[in-house]
């Protein structure tokens, strides 16, 4: 083969692999828009804010799954049962959520376990309601039990359930390093991005049905909820 033979053959090639990952990448990100749609035309149809946070949160489950089954190269995760360093850092919640899990706590601990857990989330709340910036506290979840696993693993919020982290070190050097401000833990960003689209598609499903959608920090929004009467809002 000719040097022109060769360059010719392989600019061929080239070009056609980079019109393949056009295309590909274009389809990757129709993965989001679907998603997207799929979750407001779910919501719409959930009837209360409590199912669709219920509905959301399934559906991102499911949609992870997807991603870590079917899609190559997905980065790893040191994430396990009883490691909770992130279980220290400011959750907030869209609508829904605390409600979802309020109801939870309803059926499943004691009235000795809600008192107790009623305790704990008015100080977490007091302490973020007070601090200048809530998300540069360090405080360990009011949800988190003894054993530092959540106490409402199966309903816990879709933050936590967007959070991995490929470093256990990573994880504790910015949770409790000298110096955590404006730190991060590389995420997974599908893993990341799908739970983003279930968080926001239920602010979209409040500001539809005329309900505040702003969010709210974990603990004062689990207060409200577990006082507030049932409603079908
Ligand atoms: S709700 Fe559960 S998973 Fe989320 S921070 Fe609290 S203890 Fe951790």
């Amino acid at each position: 083969m000719l040097a022109q033979q060769a360059i010719a053959y392989m600019a061929a090639n080239i070009t056609e692999v980079g019109t393949l990952m056009r295309s590909l990448s274009s389809r990757y990100e129709e993965i989001f828009t679907n998603l997207r749609s799929a979750l407001g035309v779910t919501l719409e149809q959930s009837e209360t804010m409590a199912g669709a946070a219920r509905d959301a949160t399934a559906i991102a489950d499911a949609a992870a799954a997807s991603f870590r089954e079917s899609v190559p190269n997905q980065p790893g995760t040191a994430c396990t049962s009883g490691c909770s360093a992130c279980c220290h850092l400011y959750v907030q919640v869209p609508p829904g959520v605390a409600a979802a899990m309020a109801d939870y706590i309803e059926t499943r601990f004691t009235p000795d376990e809600r008192d107790a857990l009623h305790d704990k989330l008015t100080v977490a709340a007091a302490a973020a309601n007070a601090a200048e910036d809530p998300a540069q506290l360090r405080l360990r979840c009011p949800l988190l039990g003894d054993d530092d696993r959540c106490s409402v693993y199966d309903v816990r919020p879709l933050t936590c359930r967007a959070f991995t982290s490929k470093s256990v070190a990573r994880c504790h050097q910015v949770v409790f390093g000298v110096e955590p401000a404006g730190a991060g833990v590389e995420q997974n960003p599908a893993h990341f991005r799908i739970h983003m689209e279930a968080t926001f598609a239920l602010e979209q499903a409040a500001k539809s049905r005329g309900l505040p959608h702003q969010q709210k920090g974990l603990a004062q929004a689990l207060l409200d909820e577990m006082q507030a009467p049932k409603s079908n809002a």
